[in-house]
This record gives C-alpha cells, structure tokens and sequence, in this order.
C-alpha cells in the first residue's frame, strides 16, 4: 500500500450483533469512535452511523473512503444481487438488509470496503497489532456469536462465501448434555460457546460466574478443540481469541488462556511438531494488542486498502 493511502483520514463502521462500533481517523492512535446499539431496525442505525460521520467529516476533514466490517453471514461477491448485504441471520429485523448499499447511497464519492467483521479485525491486528509480520494467522471472536478470519498468505481468506469457523461441529465432551444455542445447528462451536451460549448453559453472566464453575472449563475445552481444528486445517503462525468472552469473566483471561492453550496442546496429542504449539504456545494463542478496537480500526485498514486499489 502506498504511504498517501496508508495514512488517508477514512470512517469505519464495525457493525456487531450487539452495537455498532463507528469510528473517523487514519490509524488506531488517532481515532475519534462512538457506539450504537445494534437494535432491530436498521434504518435506525445507519441514520445515526452515517450523522455521525458526517459530523466528523465537518470537524476532522473529508473521510477519503469508508471500510466496513460486518456480523453475517454476508454477501461479499460483487457479481451477486445481493452483495452487500446481511442474509441468513438469525437476528431480528437484520435478514436480506444492504448495508454496504445504504452506507454507498449516504457517502457516494468516496470508496466503500465492505468485508466480514473477523475479516476486518484480522486486517486490523495485522496491520497494527498481534499479526503484525505474520503471512498466516487467525482471529478468532467469542462474543454474541463466534466467528473467525483467515489471514492465507499475507491476505484475507474468502473462497467461496466466507469461512464460517464459528459453526464447525465438535466432538461432545463426555457427559455434557447442553443442547446449544444456534438457531442453525444447535450445538456447534457457537451454539456451546458464545457469550449467550455460556449464560444459557451455567445460568449466569460470564461476569459473574464463579471461577471454580464446570461451565469455564467446558468452555474452554470446547474452545481448545476448535483451534486444534483451525491449527489443523490452516496452519496459522499464531492465533487471537477477541471478542468479549475472551476477557474470562470472574476467571480472569490470563486463565482462561491458560486453559484453552493447555487444552489445544492436549487435544492435538504432540502430533504437529513445532516450538509455537509446545514451549512458545503463550505467543501462539493471545489476545489481540488492539483489544476491543480491532474490529473497528481493521475497517479503517480496509477503507484505506480500497483506497489504494482504487
Ligand atoms: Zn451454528
């Protein structure tokens, strides 16, 4: 990317299934951000994202290019009638809605980037964060849903859709019987470990589940068993777990790394050798620099890398 996109003054919007992460800026240490709930009425949101960001382009200067990245599943093949948009979702008031299309329609000068939200904080962490350097990692988010995107090569995964890690089956743990919480699937890897899926199983809020609670180690153990399957079908350099279950709750997130990092080792049995899975799985498996605001300031890398495409 050239220097002049690299340090353009673009807007982001990173749109999660909770809130709307919006911000203005050029870089992770200049942003101005604000949030909206995410709601059921979409109209809703996009008046108050795209007010707001036409403030901060009065206050701060003209916004050269918009990047956005999105809960999904989302259309992300320009050749499609429905590029841009939101599908399948199970949330409320969301299905078949054009995000990318509404944004366009309210900024129509400037490019507009339009990826999935992992997608987006992986960009963001590699641009300035824990993937810095690397060609091949994964960012995985533990939240309202799960979801994880692909870093192939020095560029973001996509193929046919998008991958859907988040939904990949796993091998039950011996005598648990939770049923899971994806309106899909059940009991995929969202459907028994995402925020809500760990509220509907223990009966208690991640915040104040106690750490001795069975429910952190199935949590984690579930989480263990999906990145030795990420570890074994993309071989990444290094994996982030963000989003908010990852800060652990009452367990803390320096434990409950600890347990997934011990978890993975188990899981993968010492078949896959090399330093990262075994004495440097500390650096393999963190949390990523940028914290919350991965998402959000990966939309201002994809804004900027639109840029220097267009
Ligand atoms: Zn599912």
């Amino acid at each position: 990317m050239d220097r002049q996109s690299k340090d353009a003054l673009v807007g982001a919007i990173e749109a999660g299934g909770t809130k709307f992460v919006c911000a203005v800026g050029t870089s992770p240490h200049d942003i101005d951000r604000v949030e909206f709930p995410t709601g059921d009425n979409p109209d809703q949101v996009f008046s108050a994202v795209t007010d707001w960001l036409g403030k901060q382009q009065g206050a701060r200067g003209m916004l050269q290019g918009i990047g956005i990245g999105s809960f999904g599943p989302v259309d992300l093949d320009p050749a499609s009638p429905s590029y841009g948009c939101i599908t399948s979702t199970p949330k409320s008031g969301w299905q078949n809605i054009n995000i990318l299309g509404a944004v366009k329609r309210m900024f129509p000068d400037i490019p507009v980037a339009f990826d999935t939200d992992v997608n987006a904080a992986a960009l963001g962490e590699y641009r300035w964060g824990n993937g810095a350097g690397l060609q091949d990692f994964v960012y995985v988010t533990i939240g309202t849903g799960i979801g994880a995107g692909g870093m192939v090569g020095g560029k973001l995964l996509h193929g046919l859709v998008h991958p859907e890690m988040g939904h990949m089956r796993l091998a039950r743990i011996p005598g648990d019987t939770f049923a899971g919480v994806c309106p899909a699937h059940g009991a995929c890897w969202e459907g028994l470990c995402s925020g809500p899926a760990l509220l509907a199983r223990s009966g208690i809020p991640a915040e104040l589940l106690p750490p001795e609670h069975e429910s952190w180690l199935l949590e984690t153990q579930y989480i263990a068993a999906a990145i030795a399957n990420i570890v074994c079908v993309l071989s990444p350099r290094r994996v982030i777990i963000g989003g908010s279950v990852r800060k652990g709750g009452q367990l803390g997130q320096d434990r409950f790394f600890q347990m997934i990092r011990e978890g993975v080792q188990t899981v993968l049995n010492g078949y896959i050798v090399s330093p990262a899975l075994n004495e440097d799985i500390d650096s393999f498996i963190v949390p990523p620099l940028l914290g919350d605001d991965a998402g959000v300031c990966g939309a201002i890398a994809l804004a900027q890398e639109k840029i220097s495409q267009a």
